[in-house]
Parts: structure tokens; C-alpha cells; sequence
């Protein structure tokens, strides 16, 4: 076994070593934490070049290294939850011993703030759009091969592409592919596709040019940014979820979540504020989606409904809030979560805290 690390002078910082069979070679990443897990790991191997980034609470561990002999480019990532230990498996183009693993690139085996290691994109292929709404569409993107990654519940990444030779770049919330289809979790390996539920503003800066893109066209894909921590569902019994227009994105993966995973869960109940009926996205999976569980509500509230509508009508409003926030039981845990236009959630945290609701039992989608 031949060892590339140094010593370093913090005994608490991650650090790597390798070891290689006749076929394959193991990284072995040792985060010294035990909060880690598939989602933690991002890995893109581009040529020869082999980047493995860790997210280790707010700091970044990265291994990025020319390596010194060809790999396929399919390769396994494990974690080792218990022990913190990460391992990226590749495996050799031929079989033959490696007498190093390589040379280091820029930031390589470096311990730094989330903030400050910049974020780092692969081109990924458009593989399938499909309209949702009249403005609204659901954009299939296919990962490249050699890249690990998975997004976070509630966590957005960034899309970039360039446009005459400007980049522009916007965040967007990865979704399930649907409602219905049974939840899966994020972990199962290979987790190739990512779906985005994104409207298109005719005259938006970077919506209609992501319009225009054919199958098979390129979209700069970025590593998952967000602070939603899953650890604030623990135990809770009462979840209310309210989102405008496209503020819809992230309560896809929360509702999934709570559905299959939240084993305290009473009532989950989504209230969802859109212009019109024909906003509305995925109103016939929601509406079959509350038929088939009965733990899960749907209530839409429409600000220009037609004449015809039946449903509630209106902006955010202490009226239809405190109607709606109703407690499975009394004293029940909750949590609320909200996404949608600034003013749109400025207000519903506020009319929230007015209705009593604690900070740390709200969660707030912003920038
Ligand atoms: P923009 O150029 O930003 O314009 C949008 C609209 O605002 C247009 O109608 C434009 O005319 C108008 N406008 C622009 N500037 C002004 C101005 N100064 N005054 C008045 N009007 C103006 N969107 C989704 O569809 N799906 C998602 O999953 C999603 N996730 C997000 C996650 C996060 C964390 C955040 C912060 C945003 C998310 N968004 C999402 C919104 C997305 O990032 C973009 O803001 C949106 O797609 C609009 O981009 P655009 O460049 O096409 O439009
Ligand atoms: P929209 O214009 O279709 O409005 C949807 C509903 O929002 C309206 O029916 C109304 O009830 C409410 N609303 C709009 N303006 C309001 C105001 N000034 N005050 C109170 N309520 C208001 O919405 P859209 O075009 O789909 O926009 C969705 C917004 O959600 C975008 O601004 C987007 O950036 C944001 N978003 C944020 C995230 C995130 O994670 N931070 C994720 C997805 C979307």
C-alpha cells in the first residue's frame, strides 16, 4: 500500500489515502465525522482528472488529482456512515500496478468553508421537456456517466448556459419525476436523471433561452447548495406546507419525504397560492395523490380566479391561514415550510410569527 498524505497539522481534518487491487484502485476519504452520507459526496472524473468533493457541515474536503494511469469512467462511491469514511472505487483500464495515484490539481486536500471552495459544474444533456401548465415545464437532464451527485432534500443547484458568449446563471429546485411514482431514496446508485419544474417569463433573462434548447443540447449543471436540514422534521407530527407559483419546486421532495420516510407524520396538508386554475402545477397528482393518502390535503387559493371557481380566493391572509392551520392534535410537533415570491414568504413568516408559530418551526425557501 502506497500512501500519498502528509501529515497535516490538524488532527481533526479530513484526510485520504489509496490503495489498489490488480483491477481497481480505492480512495478512501476519513472525514473524522460521522453526519456523513451519499448526498455528502460529490465525484466527477473528466478525463483523468478525478475531483471528490466532501461536504462536511459547512466545510468542503476536496481530493483533486490527475491521475496517473487511465480509468473507466464508471466508478462506485460507499460511505461508511458509522465512521465517516468515504470510498470512491475505480476501476483500472488496464491491469497494471500504479506506483502513484497522481498529481495534485488546484485545492487539492484542502479543508475550506463552503463559502469560499466556489461551485463547481458538469455539462449535463436535455434529454426529455414536456409541458405542464401553459407556461410551466418539466426538463429532464441527464448526469454524465462519470459524476456522482445527488441533491439534498429541499437543496437547489444552479443551471448555466451561455449565450452569446455570456453565462447566465439561475437556481433551480430539482423534483421527483412525479408525485406518484413511489419515492425513492436519493441514495440508490445510479441516480443519472435530475427533473426541474421551471416556468418560462417570455421576456426573462435566462428562462426562454433554456426554452429553446433541443434534446440532446448541454446545461451546466452545479453542485447542490441550500440550508434545509431534514434533521428539523424529526418527530414532527403536524407539517403545512405553503408555496406559490413555482415555490411548489421544493415541497415536491419535502412531501415525498414526510409521506415515506417520517414515521411520526399525522396530517401533511399543502396549501398551494396560484393566479389561476390554469396555473396550477400537477393539480390532478395532487388531487390523486390526497385521494390515495389520507394523511396528505391539498387546498388551492386562487388570486385571479375565474368566475366559475369555486375554491378559495385571495392573497396570504391571516383569515386563510389560521383556518388552515389546524392541529391534528392539540399541542402537536409541527413544522411549516414556505416558498414563493419574496413578498409572497416575507409575509406568510410574518402573519406565521403573528399566529404564534416559533422561528425554529418554520422553514423559509429564500435565495
Ligand atoms: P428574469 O429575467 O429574472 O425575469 C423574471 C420575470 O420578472 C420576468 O417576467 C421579467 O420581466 C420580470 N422582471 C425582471 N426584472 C424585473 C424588474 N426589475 N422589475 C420588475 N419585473 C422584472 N423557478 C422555477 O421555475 N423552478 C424552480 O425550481 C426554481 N427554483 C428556485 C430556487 C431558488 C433557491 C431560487 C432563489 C429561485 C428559484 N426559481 C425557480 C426562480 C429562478 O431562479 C428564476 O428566478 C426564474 O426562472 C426567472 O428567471 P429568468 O432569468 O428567466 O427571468
Ligand atoms: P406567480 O406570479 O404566478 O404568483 C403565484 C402566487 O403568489 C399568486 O397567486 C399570489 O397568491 C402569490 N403572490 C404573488 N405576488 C405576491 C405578493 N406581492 N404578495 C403576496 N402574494 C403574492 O408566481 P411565480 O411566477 O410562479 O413565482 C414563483 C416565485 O417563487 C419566483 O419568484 C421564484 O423565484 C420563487 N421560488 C423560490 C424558490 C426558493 O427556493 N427560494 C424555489 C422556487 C421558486
Amino acid at each position: 500500500q502506497v500512501t500519498d498524505t502528509l501529515p497535516r497539522e490538524d488532527p481533526s481534518s479530513p484526510s485520504y489515502d489509496w490503495f489498489q487491487t490488480e483491477s481497481s484502485v480505492t480512495i478512501v476519504i476519513y472525514t473524522k465525522r460521522k453526519n456523513i452520507n451519499l448526498a455528502s459526496v460529490m465525484v466527477d472524473l473528466q478525463d483523468d482528472s478525478l475531483r471528490a468533493e466532501v461536504v462536511i457541515n459547512d466545510h468542503s474536503y476536496l481530493i483533486h488529482i490527475e491521475l496517473s494511469h487511465e480509468v473507466q469512467e464508471n466508478f462506485s462511491v460507499r460511505v461508511i456512515e458509522n465512521v465517516g469514511k468515504v470510498d470512491v472505487i475505480l476501476q483500472k483500464r488496464e491491469n497494471i500496478p500504479w506506483k502513484c495515484l497522481g498529481q495534485p490539481l488546484e485545492k487539492h486536500d484542502s479543508f475550506i468553508p463552503k463559502k469560499d471552495a466556489g461551485l463547481y459544474y458538469r455539462k449535463c444533456q436535455l434529454i426529455s421537456k414536456e409541458d405542464v401548465t401553459h407556461d410551466t415545464r418539466l426538463f429532464c437532464l441527464m448526469l454524465p456517466p462519470s459524476t456522482h451527485l445527488q441533491v439534498p432534500v429541499g437543496h437547489h443547484v444552479y443551471l448555466k448556459l451561455s449565450v452569446t458568449g455570456a453565462e447566465i446563471v439561475k437556481p433551480y429546485t430539482p423534483v421527483s419525476e412525479s408525485l406518484l411514482s413511489d419515492f425513492k431514496e436519493p441514495v440508490l446508485p445510479p441516480n443519472k436523471y435530475i427533473y426541474f419544474l421551471i416556468k418560462i417569463y417570455p421576456d426573462g433573462l435566462f428562462t426562454p433561452e433554456l426554452d429553446r434548447l433541443q434534446i440532446g443540447d448541454f446545461v451546466s449543471v452545479s453542485s447542490p447548495e441550500g440550508n434545509f436540514k431534514l434533521s428539523r422534521l424529526q418527530e414532527v407530527e403536524d407539517l403545512f406546507l405553503l408555496a406559490a407559483g413555482t415555490g411548489f419546486t421544493p415541497m415536491v421532495n419535502v412531501l415525498n419525504y414526510s409521506l415515506t420516510h417520517m414515521s411520526s407524520l399525522r396530517k401533511v396538508k399543502l396549501m398551494f397560492f396560484n393566479k389561476t386554475e390554469d396555473d396550477i402545477i400537477w393539480r390532478c397528482q395532487l388531487e390523486k395523490l390526497a385521494f390515495k393518502d389520507k394523511r396528505f390535503d391539498i387546498e388551492f387559493v386562487l388570486s385571479a380566479p375565474s368566475s366559475e371557481w369555486n375554491g378559495k380566493r385571495g392573497h396570504v391572509s391571516p383569515a386563510l391561514l389560521s383556518e388552515f392551520l389546524q392541529r391534528s392534535l392539540e399541542n402537536s410537533r409541527v413544522f411549516l415550510c414556505i416558498c414563493g415570491p419574496t413578498p409572497f414568504t416575507d409575509e406568510g413568516i410574518r402573519l406565521l410569527h403573528d399566529l404564534n408559530f416559533d422561528t425554529e418551526e418554520i422553514h423559509g425557501f429564500t435565495a
